[in-house]
C-alpha cells in the first residue's frame, strides 16, 4: 500500500511525521507523493483541509486519516500517543472506510463562457472584495427564493457544519446526511430587503444558484483558500457526486466529537 503524510510544518508535527513515515516503511508500506492510497494529515483540521485539496483530484482511490498535534479536531481525531496502535492498524490493510458528502461549487463568468469547479470539504463563503454588501438573487431548485443583501452567504457540508457554519448560527448536521446548508452572514432585513433569516438545509439534487444583482466581484473562500472573482454570472452549489473517504480504525461517533469539542469540560 502507498501512503503520504502531510504535516502542518511545526516541529512537533514534523517529528511525528518522520516517526510515522519510518514505522510504515518498516512495515513495507511505500511512501508515494503522487498516488497514495492513504493520506495521513498531522496537525489540525486546517492541515487536513490542505491534505484533502492536494488529493481532491483522486478521491476514488485515496482515503484520509488525521492525527492532531494541537487540540481535538473534527477530521484529525487520533492523538500522538495512539500513533503506534494506528501504525499497526494501517499495516494490517485492507482497512474500513466511511464516506462523507462534499459540496460542489461552480462559478460561471458573465462573458467568455468560462466556469471554475471546486469541491469543498467544509464550505464555500461568498463575500464582496471591498467589504460592501453582497446582493444576490437566491434561486433554489430553479425557483426564485429571495434577494439576499448582507455581508455574505456560507454554504457548508455536514462535516463542515461545525466550522464557519456554526459560528454563523447554522445547525450541526450529521455527516451521514447527504445535504448542504445555507447560512446568512449579517443579512440586511428591512421593508425593502427581506431574507428568510434561518439556515436552510437542501437535500441532494436541490441546486442553489446565487446570481449577483449589483456588483459581480467577489471573494470566494473555499475551505482554507480564497479566490478573487470578477465578472461573475452565477455561483452554483449542490451536493457533489464525489465523496471523501476516511480510513476508520476505531469508533469515534460524530456526536462524541461534537460533545468533546464544544460541550465537555477539559478534564473529562
Ligand atoms: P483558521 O482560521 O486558521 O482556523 C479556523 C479554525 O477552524 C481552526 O481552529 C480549525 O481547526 C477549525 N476547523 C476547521 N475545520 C473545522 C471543522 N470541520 N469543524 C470544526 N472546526 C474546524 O483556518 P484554517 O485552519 O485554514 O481552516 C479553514 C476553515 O476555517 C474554514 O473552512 C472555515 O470553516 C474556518 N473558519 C471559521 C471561521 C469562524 O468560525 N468564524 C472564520 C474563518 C474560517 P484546527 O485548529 O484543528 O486547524
Amino acid at each position: 500500500m502507498k501512503f503520504k503524510i502531510v504535516s502542518r510544518g511545526d516541529e512537533r508535527s514534523n517529528k511525528l511525521k518522520a516517526t510515522m513515515k519510518q514505522y510504515l516503511i518498516d512495515f513495507d508500506l511505500v511512501y508515494a507523493k503522487e498516488d497514495p492510497d492513504l493520506v495521513i494529515s498531522v496537525g489540525g483540521d486546517g492541515t487536513f483541509l490542505e491534505a484533502f485539496h492536494r488529493y481532491a483530484h483522486r478521491l476514488e482511490s485515496t482515503a484520509f486519516i488525521g492525527v492532531h498535534t494541537g487540540h481535538l479536531g473534527f477530521y484529525a481525531d487520533w492523538v500522538p500517543d495512539e500513533v503506534e496502535k494506528l501504525i499497526i492498524e494501517i499495516a494490517k490493510t485492507p482497512f474500513q472506510t466511511v464516506e462523507y458528502p462534499l459540496l460542489e461549487v461552480i462559478i460561471r463568468a458573465k462573458t467568455g463562457g468560462t466556469e471554475d469547479r471546486y469541491l469543498a470539504l467544509n464550505e464555500a463563503m461568498i463575500k464582496t472584495a471591498d467589504g460592501s454588501s453582497v446582493v444576490f438573487d437566491v434561486e433554489i431548485k430553479g425557483e426564485h427564493f429571495e434577494t439576499f443583501r448582507g455581508d455574505g452567504i456560507c454554504i457548508s457540508t455536514p462535516s463542515g457544519s461545525t466550522a464557519y457554519n456554526k459560528a454563523l448560527g447554522g445547525a450541526i448536521l450529521h455527516p451521514s446526511l447527504e445535504a448542504i446548508q445555507i447560512t446568512e452572514n449579517a443579512s440586511i432585513n428591512n421593508r425593502i430587503f427581506r431574507t428568510i433569516g434561518s439556515p436552510l438545509i437542501l437535500p441532494k439534487h436541490h441546486t442553489c444558484f446565487l446570481k449577483p444583482m449589483v456588483d459581480s466581484s467577489f471573494l470566494i473562500q473555499i475551505d482554507h483558500f480564497t479566490k478573487n472573482y470578477q465578472n461573475v454570472k452565477s455561483i452554483q452549489c449542490r451536493v457533489a457526486q464525489e465523496r471523501v473517504r476516511f480510513a476508520r480504525f476505531k469508533q469515534f461517533p460524530f456526536w462524541n466529537r461534537v460533545r468533546d469539542s464544544f460541550v465537555a469540560e477539559e478534564d473529562r
